[in-house]
C-alpha cells in the first residue's frame, strides 16, 4: 500500500471553486466551506477567471457571484456549461425573478441570495449536486435517444434499398443485414451505411 501524503479529504468533502470579486465575501465563503470539511480548490475574481479555473480544476461545485468584472456570472455560467458542465450555485445580492430565470436558463443548479448564511451553504450544495446529477442523466438519455433514432433512420433506408434492388420482403432484407452484420462483426448501423454508400456509387 502506498503512503498517503497530506490530509485525506473528509467523507462527503466536495471540491469547490469560489468565484467572487469582493475579497471579504470570498474569504467568508472559503472559511465557512473549509469548516464544513470542503476543499476550496480555487478562487476566481472575475468571470473570465471563473471560466478558466472551472476548465482546468474541474471542481464538483462552483459558487458563482452574478456581478463580477470582465464577464458576469450568468455569461460565465453559460460558457462553463457549454465547455465542462458543472454544478453551479449562483450567488447574488439581487433576488429578482428575471435574474433567477437567467441563471437557470444558463444552466445553474441552484441559487443563493446575499448575505449567505453559513447554514444555507450545505443544503444548497447538496441540492445543486442532486439537480446536476439529474441534468447529466437527462443529457445522456437524450443522446441515447438521438443515437437510436439515427440508427433506425439509416437501417430503414438501407432496408429500402435492399428491398428494391434485390426484390426482397422487408423481413428478408432486415435478416440479410443482420446476417452480414454478424458475419463481419460490424454493427447494423455500419452495414446499413455500407449499403447506402454502395447504392450511391452504383446509381
Ligand atoms: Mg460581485
Amino acid at each position: 500500500m502506498g503512503i498517503t501524503h497530506g490530509t485525506a479529504p473528509a467523507e462527503g468533502s466536495v471540491r469547490i471553486l469560489v468565484c467572487e470579486d469582493e475579497s471579504l465575501t470570498a474569504l467568508c465563503l472559503q472559511k465557512a466551506l473549509a469548516l464544513m470539511g470542503h476543499l476550496v480548490v480555487g478562487e476566481a475574481r472575475d468571470g473570465e477567471e471563473a471560466v478558466t479555473l472551472a476548465e482546468c480544476l474541474r471542481p464538483d461545485v462552483i459558487l458563482m457571484d452574478v456581478r463580477m468584472p470582465r464577464l458576469d456570472g450568468i455569461e460565465a455560467t453559460n460558457r462553463i456549461m457549454r465547455m465542462c458542465p458543472t454544478a453551479i450555485i449562483m450567488v447574488t445580492a439581487y433576488s429578482d425573478e428575471g435574474l433567477v430565470r437567467q441563471a437557470l436558463d444558463a444552466g445553474a443548479s441552484g441559487y443563493l441570495v446575499k448575505p449567505v448564511r453559513d447554514d444555507q451553504l450545505q443544503p444548497a450544495i447538496s441540492v445543486a449536486r442532486t439537480r446536476f446529477t439529474q441534468f447529466k442523466e437527462l443529457v445522456t438519455e437524450l443522446k441515447d435517444l438521438k443515437e437510436t433514432l439515427e440508427v433506425r433512420k439509416v437501417v430503414e433506408r438501407a432496408k429500402g434499398i435492399l428491398m428494391q434492388r434485390r426484390k426482397l420482403s422487408e423481413e428478408e432484407a432486415y435478416r440479410q443485414m443482420q446476417r452480414v452484420s454478424r458475419n463481419r462483426r460490424q454493427s447494423l448501423r455500419e452495414i446499413a451505411q455500407h449499403i447506402i454508400t454502395a447504392a450511391e456509387l452504383l446509381d
